[in-house]
């Protein structure tokens, strides 16, 4: 087995997860780089190189991929559900023009301040505590 899928595999058991052949090959595609793909982007790029996959098999692995944890999402206003194959610890900005996502990192202490600002500032409109939060910046007009 190709080092790449030796690791593929070893993340998928890591989260607890039988590291079958479709879920190894479909895994590689995801995590092979960082990127915010729709179910539907998940589909098109394991039916690319799988053309016999099944939609509900490749949905069916992206849900149970997303619950257990190795990839995050991330929802946007327009209600579409994007897979991330980065789960290090991020923010997002999105580029209105493009329809883009791209990772945005914080330092620790810029990203606690920021936190606890929003915190003191919407506490009193939501009258509510919450214990994290994470920012999606959109990004207008050309640059
Ligand atoms: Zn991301």
């Amino acid at each position: 087995m190709d080092q790449n899928y030796q690791k593929i595999k070893e993340i998928l058991e890591s989260f607890g997860i039988r590291a079958t052949s479709q879920r190894l090959e479909m895994a590689h595609l995801i995590l092979s780089e960082h990127q915010h793909l729709t179910a539907e982007d998940v589909f098109n790029l394991v039916n690319t190189h799988f053309p016999h996959a099944s939609r509900a098999t490749v949905f069916n692995n992206l849900k149970l991929f997303s619950e257990k944890g190795v990839i995050g999402t991330l929802d946007l206003k327009n209600g579409i559900t994007h897979y991330d194959s980065n789960t290090d610890r991020h923010h997002h900005a999105l580029n209105e023009e493009t329809g883009e996502i791209l990772d945005v990192y914080l330092d620790p202490e810029t990203e606690n301040k920021v936190h606890n600002l929003m915190k003191q500032d919407l506490e009193s409109k939501l009258g509510k505590d919450w214990k994290d939060s994470k920012l999606l910046i959109t990004l207008k007009g050309k640059v």
